[in-house]
């Protein structure tokens, strides 16, 4: 019998490795470069990186985050995405075992890295990712072979961006100027087929919830913030669909119990 520990750390060590090509995508994407060629290579003396000097995390604690040809600095953006990559794909397996839901769990969070990362440096979410991961998404609910599970994903992608572009609209006429991007739409599109209509409104609202609390935490620390400083809403709105696929469910259970037992 294959112990669980294994898939687990199997599943980690895929993620350290998936969680170094996002770190392409990432810088790439915005650059609008191909994300397969040429290979990687130092962003200063573009000297090419080699195979041992490419090994998530570790070549960055050996190289002590420095470029081994010109010693510039490498930002420790890139073990920070590799470790998360891995700890969240190793997540999944010990949450949902080695499983349908685990794989439509991996490739979420697949497009979400990079979606939200890219956000949070030029407020922009790219169509090519938000457009490739509703497709991942709904061939992910085709090949479960359940017609309810791929009803719930194309209900959930219209929904999910149907709503956020009624919320727009709303906002632009309450704060008399656009509240939200057309990409946040088109993410919405994107957790709505993957987690359905339901957890991406919780998504929504706890990607705001965030926003409140970090504007909140920097008032604190700052005591004066920027009243012009914006938040990439993408960002949260990521992070908050990657803690609803992980415990929405068992959230709206506690909820529904709750509601049971005060009415
Ligand atoms: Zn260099």
């Amino acid at each position: 019998m294959w112990p669980e520990s294994i898939s687990i750390f199997v599943a980690v060590v895929f993620g350290l490795i998936v969680g170094s090509f996002l770190n392409v995508v990432i810088v790439r994407i915005p650059q609008g470069k191909s994300i397969i060629f040429p290979s990687s290579h130092c962003p200063y003396c573009e000297t090419p990186i080699r195979w041992w000097q490419n090994i998530p995390i570790l070549s960055f604690i050996l190289l002590r985050g420095r470029c081994s040809e010109c010693r510039k600095s490498i930002s420790w953006r890139y073990p920070l995405v590799e470790g998360l990559t891995g700890l969240l794909f190793g997540y999944s397996v010990l949450l949902f075992g080695i499983s349908l839901n685990s794989a439509i769990a991996i490739v979420l969070i697949g497009f979400l890295i990079p979606i939200a990362f890219i956000d949070y440096d030029e407020f922009l979410i790219f169509d090519v990712l938000s457009y490739s991961g509703i497709v991942a998404g709904l061939l992910l609910s085709a090949v479960s072979m359940n017609f309810s599970i791929l009803i719930s994903a194309i209900i959930g992608g219209i929904v999910g961006a149907g709503s956020l572009l009624v919320i727009r609209g709303l906002g632009n006429i309450l704060f008399r100027k656009e509240s939200m991007g057309l990409g946040d739409i088109k993410l919405a599109g994107l957790i709505g087929v993957f987690l359905g209509w339901q957890l991406t409104l919780l998504s929504f609202f706890f990607g705001a919830v965030l926003i409140v609390l970090v504007y909140a935490i920097k008032a604190v620390i700052r005591f004066h913030p920027r009243p012009d400083e914006r938040y990439p809403f993408g960002f949260y709105f990521s992070w908050a669909a990657i803690g609803m696929l992980f415990w929405g469910n068992k959230l709206m259970e506690i909820y529904l119990n709750f509601l049971h037992l005060s009415s």
